[in-house]
């Protein structure tokens, strides 16, 4: 019998947690938040960010510039937010317009607020098998779900589909240093089939239903990272839910698997920075 890793279950026990937690604190930790353009998408989900951050007590910003906006401008107000004691974290809602050198943007962050591990110095250390101020929401929002289920990835085969610096690679990363071994695999990758068959553990963050029941083996855990939009709009994952969960012993459903844990992992790792700033204020 298979089971639902269900994440809307687990983000609301998180966000119980931290909301308690945050009533304890003298002062109210903070997040801002940079959104370029009028991309439904993300003014969804950073509604749904500030929505939640506000529930928990955590002060939520947002500062919206139209799709022609100047890079120095989105520059310029990340250096402000780095100056700015009552802010603790700073989250650029990707994607940028073309016209904006994103690794520049991200990359001004300060790398104590970079709420998502976006900075060279935080992905460095995330590479180097080392503590960044916080990890990758996405993938650590997995991880938590893994646990809370008690899944364990010491030894297990961990096959990733997806490279992206958002979710492929800092996943791989994250289950190399849980002790998986490990295989990223991408849009270049020959017989995926072949490789995903010898999954303990299939992550896919695609975007695109690609992730049949005939793909994994009959234990295989299944995580669908991946958000998509079908011809009747609705949400949908990487992977064919209903012929899949007939097969797999674990499986995350889209929505109501990933997606909350990334908007949980968001807030965890916002306290987390806020209260390692006001450590080293004392
Ligand atoms: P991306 O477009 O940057 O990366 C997609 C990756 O998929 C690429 O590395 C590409 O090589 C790979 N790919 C494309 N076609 C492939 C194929 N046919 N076979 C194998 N690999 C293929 O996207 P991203 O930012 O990494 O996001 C991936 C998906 O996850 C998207 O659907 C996104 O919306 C979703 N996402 C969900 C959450 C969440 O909270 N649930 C968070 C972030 C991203």
């Amino acid at each position: 019998m298979v089971v639902i890793l269900d994440g809307k279950r687990l983000r609301n026990k998180i966000l119980e947690g931290l909301k308690f937690e945050v009533e304890c604190f003298d002062k109210k930790p903070s997040l801002a938040v940079i959104l370029v353009g009028n991309d439904t998408a993300s003014q969804i989900y950073v509604n749904s960010k500030k929505k939640t951050a506000e529930g928990l007590g955590i002060e939520s910003k947002v500062y919206t510039y139209p799709d022609d906006v100047l890079e120095d401008t989105i520059l310029e107000k990340i250096k402000e937010l780095n100056e700015d004691s009552t802010v603790n974290a700073i989250l650029v809602q990707l994607p940028l317009p073309e016209h904006i050198n994103k690794q520049k943007v991200i990359n001004a962050i300060a790398p104590e607020k970079d709420v998502d591990c976006f900075t060279l110095e935080n992905t460095g250390k995330l590479f180097a098998g080392l503590e960044p101020n916080a990890y990758p929401c996405t993938p650590q929002g997995v991880l938590f779900l893994l646990d809370e289920y008690g899944i364990n990835l010491d030894g297990k085969h961990v096959v990733v589909i997806g490279r992206s610096n958002l979710v492929g690679r800092p996943m791989g990363q994250m289950a190399l240093m849980r002790n998986a071994t490990v295989t990223i695999c991408h849009s270049h990758t020959k017989n995926l089939e072949s490789i995903t068959k010898t999954a303990d553990v299939l992550i896919s963050a695609v975007g695109e239903v690609l992730i049949e029941d005939d793909m994994m083996k009959d234990d295989c855990v299944v995580i669908d990272v991946g958000i998509s939009r079908g011809e009747n709009g609705k949400i949908r994952g990487d992977v064919n839910f209903e012929t899949v969960s007939k097969k797999v012993a674990y499986i995350s459903p889209v929505p109501g698997g990933v997606g909350p844990m990334t908007i949980a992992s968001l807030m965890v790792n916002t306290v987390k920075l806020y209260k390692e700033q006001i450590k080293r204020s004392l």
